[in-house]
């Protein structure tokens, strides 16, 4: 069985020494527990967080251990009344070929719904992101100008467009033309800003935005940031969703100016984590397999191949080089 375990806790950027390729003898399968055969691996932004040992909403990974993370995987021996062989299973299996699972351990999956991968994104974990903190802490009003950051992504493409649904003026932040004709031509926003290339992001959005701004959706953090909550309308809502640009950062990064933002225009600005809405998880994937089957919602997915590329598939999303979801294929069904 091979595996990807944590070697080492990354100082700024992991490099080679972080990551170790381990091979194990796949364990016995007990009553109760089924063999898993891992089809697709997730690698995500959070992921860098659970690296470093500091506390946070999830434990951080421990040295030596496989580094776990949402994955999909087919049931090849089940010694459980609730499986057969054959069955489709998601959970937090993480980067590792082959699992021996507890019955209760991961959640069966129906692969004539949706393709199977979409479990691992828009009606998944970054799909209900993007839902929850949007709609619960954005709450976008029909003809108010919307801002996402990261809008290319797995969360930011998502929430764009169901700030669309909601009748929204949306305009993306990315980091590449290609990634603005996605935004512009397939996924329905109204503007785009290539923050790479820009040479004045703020007038970028002052154009964008000719009525301000009244909901910003925040992945990245940092500079992007500061210079979108100069363009806040009174009231306006930030969920505060990611800061992937401070992730890899060996010096925490310095905040919002609030006075210049928050106090003057009475703004609300609102970290969350997605499994603060755990309970809602059913009603948040219930709309989104509903607007994604009625042609409202759509999704792009990034597909590497080969478990030996993980570890670089995971750096490459603080390279910017995913659209939609990353996901790394390592086995077929
Ligand atoms: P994405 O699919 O958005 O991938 C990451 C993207 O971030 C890259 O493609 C890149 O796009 C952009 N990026 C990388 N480095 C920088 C930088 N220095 N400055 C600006 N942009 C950068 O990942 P996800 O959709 O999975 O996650 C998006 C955000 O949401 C992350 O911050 C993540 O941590 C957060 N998140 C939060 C959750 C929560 O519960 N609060 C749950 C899930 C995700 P580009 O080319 O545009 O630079």
């Amino acid at each position: 069985n091979n595996q990807i375990i944590l070697a080492e806790r990354p100082q700024g950027m992991p490099g080679s020494d972080t990551f170790q390729f381990v091979k194990k003898d796949v364990e016995d399968v007990k009553e109760g527990q089924i063999l898993i055969k891992t089809l697709y691996v997730s690698v995500d932004p959070y992921m860098r967080g659970r690296m470093a040992n500091v506390e946070s909403y999830v434990e951080p990974f421990k040295l030596g251990e496989v580094i776990g993370g949402g994955s999909i995987g087919e049931v090849i021996e089940s010694k459980s009344d609730q499986f057969t062989e054959g069955n489709v299973v998601t959970g937090a299996f993480g980067w590792q070929e082959y699992y021996v699972a507890g019955e209760n351990e991961v959640r069966q999956i129906d692969p004539s719904n949706a393709p199977v991968t979409t479990n691992l994104h828009i009606l998944g974990m970054t799909g209900l992101t993007a839902y929850f903190g949007l709609l619960d802490i954005g709450t976008p009003k029909e003809g108010e100008t919307v801002v996402i950051s990261g809008a290319a992504g797995s969360v930011g493409s998502t929430a764009g467009q169901i700030a669309k649904i909601k009748g929204a003026r949306v305009v993306g932040i990315a980091g590449s033309e290609e990634k603005i004709s996605l935004l512009k031509d397939e996924l329905n926003f109204d503007e785009g800003i290539n923050y790479k290339t820009s040479n004045d992001i703020k007038e970028d959005l002052k154009q964008a935005c000719p009525n301000g701004v009244d909901v910003y959706f925040d992945n990245v953090g940092g500079e992007i940031s500061d210079t979108v909550m100069t363009q806040l309308n009174k009231y306006a809502r930030i969920p505060a969703c990611g800061a992937i640009s401070a992730y890899n950062m060996e010096e925490q990064d310095i905040g919002p100016r609030v006075q210049q933002t928050l106090i003057k225009k009475s703004a609300l600005m609102q970290g969350f984590i997605v499994g603060n809405y755990s309970e809602r998880f059913k009603e948040g994937a219930k709309h989104l397999g509903q607007w994604l089957q009625e042609g409202k919602l759509t999704y792009r997915e990034t597909i590497k191949e080969g478990f030996e590329n993980i570890p670089e598939a995971f750096l490459d999303l603080f390279r910017g080089k995913n659209i939609g979801k990353l996901l790394v294929k390592v086995g077929e069904r």
